[in-house]
């Protein structure tokens, strides 16, 4: 399998190529030359299979340059009962006859990027000792994408972590979370300043083109290829889990910000899985919501930007959203990088033809989108219904999806955080704090390892420097 870009790059690369890279050369995102496609034969086979096996026979459809033996080892050795807290390890929910939760938050830091990133790590570490080469990954973080990357790396040979955050405005349970871990290839550092000075930061020193070579320094966005992936499989595993046979369909409702949750139900929707809709939920950052209802893509400024009390959703652009436009547009490169490369770059969006609309809906999108009452009134109601407590961003996904259940076809709302992690939102809302997981009950007293550092780009550098040994090359 070759990987191409959504604006137009045709060199061949495989997966490995890919895997620790993020943009194309070009300015586009990496998608398979081809979506592989899965029959009722083999849907059927693939029902009975655990999470690992079923996450290898999905993998190996994509990877062909990694030897099998060794990525059914990496695979295996991620999705564990210990690490996700359940054999199922995306168990489903039933709230009611055809409505369901699927658990994708109980790996260790709460949320449904630990399905990812776990995964990446491990392939991370393989490929790094493969290549004989080191990663530094740098990043920026309010919460929650820092924490699910450093559980992911810690203790990875090959790998070390330089994890910017804004010192003192993260919850206790975030810092709590970060701080206390004691491996040697992670580190903290506190910015005295805002997200946005974090991400500034990490901008100048990713800018800095001989001294991020030379430090040999790497993210771990949401745009990369290998996280999409791994993500299908979990639809796959609700899929079986809420049908008796391959003839059934499902629908996935899907809490959004960078369109990458459910961007990876479109490639399992592509590859042949009878999914009915992709039901889109935004928060009061409706950009994806406005796309699906009226064709027109709108990029918003910081200004326009709200934070609200899903916070991981709170999103300005949709990372992820050109690869659905690729696909949408039949794969037309000179189309894709005219509206993103141009349209979007200079005039902050673009606006579908009727036609090009019709055929989205085609591909099962339908939206919806939730206010901060909206959260606080499906958080009530789950409890009150269904003795369910639910975390804000899987309320506005429940909120939505209620909105769109059809007689007939179950409804799947994507959990992707636990409660614990939004206990404001829970205690406004139901009046308590939500349970926490035993193994987490004093994270707080534990100590903490962290570096407080000023807004100052020369700082974060020479902090690298002295962390990191240049090698030869
Ligand atoms: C990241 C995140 C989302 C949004 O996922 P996307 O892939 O960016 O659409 C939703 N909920 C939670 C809890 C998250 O951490």
């Amino acid at each position: 399998m070759k990987y191409i870009s959504t604006r137009g790059d045709r060199t061949p690369k495989g997966f490995s190529d890919i895997l620790l890279e993020g943009l194309a050369p070009d300015g586009g995102l990496y998608l398979p030359e081809r979506y592989p496609q899965v029959d009722l034969a083999t849907l059927e086979r693939w029902r009975s299979l655990n999470y690992a096996d079923l996450a290898f026979e999905i993998l190996s459809r994509y990877i062909d340059d990694i030897p099998a033996q060794d990525l059914r080892r990496l695979v295996g050795q991620t999705y564990t009962a210990e690490v996700f807290g359940t054999p199922e390890i995306t168990p489903l929910k039933q709230l009611q006859p055809g409505l369901y939760l699927e658990a994708l938050s109980n790996g260790p830091t709460l949320a449904f990027k630990d399905m990812a990133l776990q995964l990446l790590g491990a392939l991370f570490e393989y490929e790094l000792a493969r290549r004989g080469q080191t990663l530094n990954i740098l990043g920026a973080t309010s919460g929650d994408t820092g924490s699910a990357a450093e559980y992911a790396m810690r203790g990875k040979k090959g790998v070390r972590v330089f994890m910017l955050s804004p010192h003192q405005r993260m919850s206790p349970f975030q810092q709590a979370q970060m701080f206390s871990l004691q491996d040697e290839n992670i580190h903290n550092l506190c910015i005295q300043g805002v997200f946005d000075d974090c991400q500034d930061i990490v901008k100048a020193v990713s800018a800095d083109l001989d001294f991020k070579r030379r430090y040999r320094i790497g993210t771990v966005n949401s745009i990369n290829w290998a996280r999409l992936l791994a993500q299908v499989v979990y639809y796959f595993a609700g899929y079986f889990q809420a049908t008796t046979h391959s003839s059934q369909r499902v629908s996935f409702a899907v809490p959004s910000g960078n369109f990458g949750n459910v961007c990876a139900g479109h490639v399992a929707r592509m590859m042949g899985l009878p999914i009915a809709h992709l039901v889109v939920a935004t928060n009061e950052n409706d950009v994806l919501d406005e796309f699906f209802r009226t064709g027109t893509y709108r990029v918003r400024t910081s200004t326009q930007t709200w934070e609200t009390s899903s916070p991981s959703m709170d999103i300005s652009k949709a990372s992820n959203f050109e690869r659905f436009i690729f696909d949408l547009l039949a794969r037309d490169a000179n189309q894709t990088a005219q509206l993103f490369g141009t349209a979007v770059a200079q005039e902050g969006g673009f606006t579908l033809s009727p036609a090009l609309r019709e055929r989205a809906a085609g591909h099962g999108f339908v939206s919806g989108k939730s206010t901060h009452a909206d959260r606080l009134r499906t958080i009530r109601h789950a409890w009150a219904q269904w003795q369910a407590v639910i975390d804000p961003h899987t309320a506005d996904g429940l909120k939505v999806a209620l909105e769109h259940l059809e007689p007939g076809v179950s409804m799947v709302v994507l959990e992707t955080a636990l409660p614990v992690k939004f206990a404001g939102t829970i205690v406004e809302a139901l009046g308590r704090e939500p349970d926490r997981p035993a193994a987490l009950k004093d994270i707080e007293q534990l100590p903490k390892r962290f570096e407080v550092m000023p807004v100052d780009v020369a700082a974060v550098q020479q902090f690298i420097r002295a962390h990191v040994q240049v090698s030869a090359s």
